[in-house]
């Protein structure tokens, strides 16, 4: 979502100011920090990162120094006390509104800052996606209602808000014009997808996702993130009927302890969950279910990590993230009792990290004599001479090619694994 945003703060300064991207900060006219507030330790990073440009200030008066994310919104003004030197601060929701933030910077000589939500009026603002390989993200819905116990999301980020129908498949209109052949659709909880149509209606994920297959130049379609709570019937038949659908589903279960979960208020049960799996399996046997866990939540008890160790068995995830639990401030349980200690949540961690690992690593095996249906990004970032693609399972493979197929599909035989990605040779194009 973040590297999304980013994007789309370049190209709000591309079409306003004619920006062009550097990497090196003693080159720019502007430094932005697009931060994120998820756990403490991506939080924290921004003040240190903040202190290393100081000196870039001092130098350049003219420097425009801006602090964005979710940070900027939870934090506000008091980046200011911390780190007086930053011009301009917005939020997730008003990126859009940085050329305006800037100008006004320039011409009062004061801070500027606006972290408001004004709904849908980012997306309005937004100029059409450009895009260079044969992938590209689509955001389709913001925020999150859902205010799980320990997310600090809701409010960062503000309440779920959906993009009308139109509007999604103009954009996707014109990056299959581009030829652009895989599309993600991004959002907090894209299941929650509820799009305004012309006639009054409203569009679910899965009439969005049909309307987009049916689109010609589109050949495959993911998205993420799903919850479980809204994995209706009409997404899971997807499954069974719609094969431009990626082989692959990303459904965050967090642990496997009922108790937890309801602490968390996930609003399902570990059987649930199950259930959800066990369905989407029956119409796609060979699908890749991914997952994310926390670990550590206050008060988890060693029976309560056992029950999410035995869930991963149950489930045999491909592929998942982990997370030490991170107290965000403002959320409720933040405030929970926790007597675990450090140790014990970190051996926790270590354990469950392994284990995932473990089934990553045979699921690349598994593949290996395979051939895959991979949309091909780029050049390798390993070796200039490799092209570099994502199978329909989301793992990179490596491969001998020309660049004339960066944006297109071909077929590639899987020959080894190598750590978190595969080597491959191509079997053809598609
Ligand atoms: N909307 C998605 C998740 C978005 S946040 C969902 O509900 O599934 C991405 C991941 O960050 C979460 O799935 C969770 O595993 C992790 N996360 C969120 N808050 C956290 C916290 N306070 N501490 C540790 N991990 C956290
Ligand atoms: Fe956070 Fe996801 Fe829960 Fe929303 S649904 S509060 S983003 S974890």
């Amino acid at each position: 979502m973040n590297d999304y945003d980013s994007d789309k703060i370049a190209d709000v300064l591309r079409a306003s100011e004619g920006i062009t991207l550097t990497d090196k900060p003693e080159d720019a006219d502007i430094i932005l920090f697009n931060t994120c507030s998820i756990r403490e330790k991506a939080e924290e990073k921004v003040f240190s990162d903040l202190g290393r440009v100081r000196p870039l200030k001092l130098a350049k008066p003219d420097l425009i120094i801006g602090v964005g994310g979710c940070v900027a919104s939870q934090e506000g003004a008091s980046i200011f006390r911390r780190a007086p030197y930053v011009d301009v601060i917005f939020g997730p929701q008003t990126l859009h509104r940085l050329p305006e933030l800037i100008a006004a910077r320039r011409a009062s000589g004061r801070m500027q800052m606006d972290i408001s939500f004004p709904e849908i009026e980012k997306f309005d603002s937004l100029p059409a996606p450009q895009v260079a390989g044969g992938s590209a993200y689509v955001s389709i819905m913001e925020g999150c209602s859902k205010f799980c116990t320990f997310c600090v999301v809701p409010y960062t980020r503000g309440d779920e808000i959906s993009r009308p129908l139109d509007d999604v498949m103009r954009d996707i209109r014109g990056l299959a014009a581009q030829g652009v052949g895989e599309i993600t659709l991004l959002g907090q909880n894209v299941n929650a997808y509820a799009g305004d149509l012309e006639d009054g209606e409203t569009a679910d994920l899965a009439y969005l996702i049909r309307t987009i297959a049916a689109q010609e130049g589109i050949q495959r379609v993911r998205y993420m993130t799903s919850h479980p709570r809204e994995m209706t019937p009409r997404l899971i038949e997807l499954f069974g009927d719609t094969p431009k659908l990626a082989n692959h589903l990303h459904l965050p279960v967090q642990c496997g302890s009922d108790r937890v979960l309801a602490a968390m208020q996930r609003g399902y049960t570990a059987l649930e969950y199950k259930s959800i799996v066990r369905k989407i399996r029956a119409l796609r046997p060979d699908i890749s279910i991914t997952s994310d866990f926390i670990v550590g939540f206050p008060g988890e008890t060693e029976s309560d990590f056992e029950a999410t160790m035995k869930l991963i068995e149950d489930v045999q995830f491909d592929m998942s993230f982990s997370f030490l639990y991170s107290p965000r401030p403002g959320t409720p349980a933040a405030e929970m009792a926790d007597e675990v200690s450090y140790e014990t949540k970190m051996a926790r961690l270590k354990r469950l990290k392994t284990r995932i690992d473990e089934l990553e690593n045979a699921y690349s095996e598994k593949m290996v004599g395979t051939v895959q249906r991979v949309a091909v990004e780029g050049i390798s970032k390993k070796d200039e001479r490799e092209l570099a693609g994502r199978t329909d399972n989301n793992r990179v493979v490596n491969f001998a090619g020309p660049a004339e197929l960066v944006g297109r599909f071909v077929e590639v035989k899987i020959l080894a694994v190598s750590m978190h990605t595969l080597r491959g040779e191509l079997a053809g194009a598609v």
